[in-house]
């Protein structure tokens, strides 16, 4: 059950994009105060912030599972799939380094 992925790379690679995820929240933390209208106009203030907890909800979602991702590497199981527990596809893994399942698995479940 050997891997031709460079672990520390990948590492990297999540800990970079988690970092990233973890501004980009951040920012939308400001904008959703910046934009707050106040009182008086509830209706917008509602929709604006709806609009913002969904988009921030896609984006603590990828944070989770480029947290799941480090769990799995500490663990040793990167790269296998959750579901059928074989080595998933490296270049998967290059293109989504937080897969959790293979090819297979995934089009199994669409
Ligand atoms: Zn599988």
């Amino acid at each position: 059950m050997s891997t031709k992925l460079d672990l520390k790379k990948v590492r990297s690679q999540l800990m970079a994009g988690r970092k990233e995820l973890l501004a980009k929240l951040e920012e939308k933390d400001r904008d959703a105060r910046g934009e707050n209208p106040g009182r008086g106009d509830l209706a917008y203030d509602y929709t604006n912030r709806d609009r913002v907890t969904a988009l921030r909800s896609v984006e603590e979602q990828t944070l989770e599972q480029i947290d799941a991702a480090l769990e799995r590497l500490d663990a040793g199981t990167y790269g296998i799939c959750s579901h059928c527990g074989k080595p998933i596809n490296e270049e998967r893994m290059e293109a989504l380094p937080y897969a959790t399942l293979c090819m297979e698995c995934t089009n199994q479940q669409a």
